[in-house]
Parts: C-alpha cells; sequence; structure tokens
C-alpha cells in the first residue's frame, strides 16, 4: 500500500511517501518539505533515493503546496509514482486530538468538524492541519484519509493526572487539563524500547525523553501513558529551545505589572523568548550553548538548569512508576547530544541509571548508553513519527478492505 504522510505546519508542508507491505516491512519512496508558504522564498526540497530536488516558486497556500508535492511525485525528473491514484491512502499529523481522540481515526466530515473543534485549544497547530485534510480531500478525493493524533497517546493519563488544581468549572467549560503532545514519538520510542529489550512493553515501565526544541518527557506504564511534562499547552514542562517550561504562575502576573505588558505579550516571552533562549541570551540551539559554555556563565548554567530539571522530572516519574526498566533519549537532542544526556544522567547512580562513556558518544542510532550492569537500561532512539503514522494509517485502511 502506497501511503502519503503529511504534516502540515503553519508555513511548512512536511510529507513522507512510505511504500508498506506491512507494518514492519517497508520502503520510503520519497521524502521532502514545502517552506515558506505563503511568503516570498518558497521553496521544494524533494529527496528519493535517486537523488534531491529543489524547486523554488511561489507557494501561495497549503493547497497549492500539496499540488506541488503530487505533481513532483508524478511527473518529472524526480518522480516516483505514475499517477496520483497510486496513493492508496493519506496519513496526517494533527497536533489536538482533545479528548474524544484516544487513537488514530478514519476521516469523515465528522472527525473533521471535531478537529475543527479543538482549534481554540491549538490556535497554531490545527488549523494548518485542517487545511491540509482539506486539500488533500480535493486533490485526492475518494483516498481514505486517517488522522494520527499528537495527543492520543495521553489519552490513559489517569483524572488525579490530568486535571489542575484550579476550580473545576473551567474544566468543564473549557476542557481546561493536562492533554500532552509528542505522543506519537513517545508511542514509537517505547515500542522500540521493547524490542531492543527484548521484553514486551505491558510490562516495562519506561521514561521516555523527547528532547528537540520541544521538550516532553512521559512516564509510560505498561505501554500506556501515565502523565506527561507537557500539559494544556506545550508550554509546560522542562525547558525547552525559546517555551519557558514550569514557572510559578504569579511571575506572569508580576511582570504585567512592572512592566506594562499585555497578557499577549507575556505570553510571547514565554513561548518565543525564554528558555534556552531565554537564560543564556546566545541562542535557542543547545549546540551554540554548549560551544560558548567553557568561556559563558550563562551557557553554562543554561545547560545546568536543563540537567537540573530533567532530573527532577525522572525523579519524579520513577516515583510514580514505583521503578524503572528503561530510559529514552530522542529528538535532536537527545539523540545526538552526549553532553546533555550524561548530565541528566550523572547523580542518579542510586535510582539504578549507570551510563558508560564510550557508549554515550553515540549519535542518531538505536544504541544502548548505559553499563552492562546498569538496572535501568538507557537506549537512544532516532524518533519516527513518520512511520508511526504510515503505520496506523495502514491498519486502519486495511480493515476496510
Ligand atoms: P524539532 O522539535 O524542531 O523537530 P529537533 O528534534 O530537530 O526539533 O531538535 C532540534 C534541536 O536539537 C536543536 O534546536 C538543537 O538544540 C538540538 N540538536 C540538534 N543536533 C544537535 C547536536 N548535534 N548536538 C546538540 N544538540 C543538537
Amino acid at each position: 500500500m502506497n501511503i502519503l504522510v503529511v504534516n502540515c505546519g503553519s508555513s511548512t508542508v512536511k510529507y513522507q511517501l512510505f511504500q508498506m507491505e506491512d507494518e514492519d516491512h517497508y520502503n520510503v519512496m520519497a521524502k521532502g518539505v514545502v517552506e515558506r508558504i505563503g511568503i516570498p522564498g518558497s521553496r521544494l526540497e524533494h529527496h528519493t533515493p535517486s537523488g534531491d530536488f529543489v524547486e523554488e516558486q511561489p507557494v501561495a497556500n497549503h493547497r497549492v503546496a500539496l499540488e506541488l508535492v503530487l505533481a513532483t511525485l508524478t511527473a518529472g525528473k524526480a518522480r516516483v509514482l505514475s499517477s496520483i491514484r497510486e496513493i492508496e491512502a493519506v496519513g496526517h499529523r494533527v497536533v489536538h486530538g482533545g479528548e474524544k481522540f484516544t487513537g488514530s481515526v478514519l476521516i469523515t466530515d465528522e472527525v473533521l468538524a471535531a478537529i475543527r473543534s479543538f482549534a481554540d485549544l491549538a490556535p497554531l497547530h490545527n488549523p494548518p492541519n485542517i487545511l491540509g485534510i482539506e486539500a488533500c480531500q480535493e486533490l485526492m478525493p475518494g483516498t481514505p484519509q486517517v488522522a494520527v493524533f499528537d495527543t492520543a497517546f495521553h489519552g490513559t493519563l489517569p483524572e488525579y493526572a490530568y486535571i489542575y488544581p484550579i476550580p473545576y468549572e473551567y474544566y468543564e467549560k473549557y476542557r481546561i487539563r493536562r492533554y500532552g503532545f509528542h505522543g506519537t514519538s513517545h508511542r514509537y520510542v517505547a515500542e522500540r524500547a521493547a524490542k531492543m529489550m527484548g521484553r514486551d512493553l505491558g510490562e516495562l515501565r519506561l521514561i521516555t525523553c523527547h528532547m528537540g526544541s520541544g521538550v516532553s518527557f512521559a512516564a509510560i506504564r505498561y505501554g500506556k501513558s501515565i502523565d506527561t511534562s507537557m500539559g494544556f499547552t506545550p508550554l509546560e514542562g522542562l525547558v525547552m529551545g525559546t517555551r519557558c517550561g514550569d514557572i510559578d504562575p504569579a511571575i506572569i502576573f508580576f511582570l504585567m505589572d512592572k512592566e506594562g505588558l499585555s497578557a499577549k505579550q507575556v505570553e510571547e516571552i514565554l513561548n518565543k523568548k525564554s528558555g534556552v533562549l531565554g537564560v543564556s541570551g546566545i541562542s535557542s540551539d543547545t549546540r551554540d550553548i554548549e560551544d560558548a559554555a567553557p568561556h559563558n556563565h550563562r551557557a553554562r548554567l543554561t545547560l545546568e538548569i536543563i540537567a537540573y530539571r530533567a532530573k527532577k522530572y525522572i525523579g519524579a516519574y520513577y516515583a510514580i512508576l514505583g521503578g524503572l526498566d528503561g530510559l529514552v533519549f530522542t529528538a535532536g537532542i537527545g539523540e545526538n547530544s552526549s553532553y546533555i544526556r550524561k548530565s541528566i544522567c550523572s547523580g542518579l547512580e542510586h535510582l539504578g541509571i549507570l551510563i558508560d562513556d564510550e557508549r554515550n558518544t553515540v549519535r542518531r542510532k538505536e544504541a544502548f548508553i548505559s553499563r552492562d550492569d546498569s538496572p535501568v537500561k538507557v537506549m537512544v532512539i532516532p524518533t519516527n513519527e513518520e512511520l508511526m503514522i504510515a503505520r496506523d494509517t495502514w491498519r486502519i485502511v486495511r480493515t476496510m478492505r
């Protein structure tokens, strides 16, 4: 089955075309990204096993972007299919599935209406996801479309973990609660971790650390997410590239008062000017911070805060899991930064986390980085959300046949 995986952001469309034999046997025929949609300098970057291809042309909106993707897949020198009809299903990444969707679903009019109704919960993310779904429905009428939600994997959180201690009426009125994000990534690496450990996911207690420009950790007991660090929005939790993570909410009102800022302005500061960028004053990219650390106090401090707060979450999740079998690092920082992995794990030997320095030099490939005698297996696992979306799509569409 040929499956197109589509991930629409506010100004980007990322895509991958999979040829799936079954869940474990597949081939990536092409992948790429359309960038700068609706702004000057739009371009498509397309990769196939036989070569790379760049096309620069104005792309006014998501529909035009998807038309360009389909044209590139089916015509010209980079083509891998002879017709759009060879695409048998489309899998969409959708950020917010609200409380309704705790798994992936075939997109119907009713599902699309529900995704639309969650737009105020994820105003930056769900609207472009919807544009992508609508464009694919128009361009490939009759082709089944599946939605895979970032929030879905955390649908198993117990009520006491997702209800915030604010007046309950706000949960009833606005559905203010912890949703959690990066679910597709946490689910993928948890499944891989079980395979690597040669154990059944249903018997493992895992902490998965997704550390990219956004950062979230998840506590996974016997295959189910029981807590996660992002909350009502992706602003809560650990230190991120430009997002603050956990802070005292009173800081917001103090800043509004002292600096004469509006709520919108403080929201912007906490989302775009905080985290790694805010503390270091150098960059949101931890590579720059690691480079600056030897001669810059605030760069060193940033790295210390990242590790300190990560340790606190690991300790908390260890407690609620009732022990720990595996600790997984993934995404840009988790897959690459030996320094940050080491600084998080060091001092956690009393929890049974014993890192091997030589093994910890690994980058971007699946590996154990703990010592053979470490009670907790520590792993680096490159995430693959696209594959997860393709698998879910394959499973759902196959049952329709
Ligand atoms: P996104 O959440 O945007 O998909 P990624 O998972 O690609 O992000 O992670 C991006 C971040 O990963 C960068 O901001 C950078 O901090 C970090 N990163 C990527 N490569 C490295 C590296 N080699 N060493 C340290 N950090 C890295």
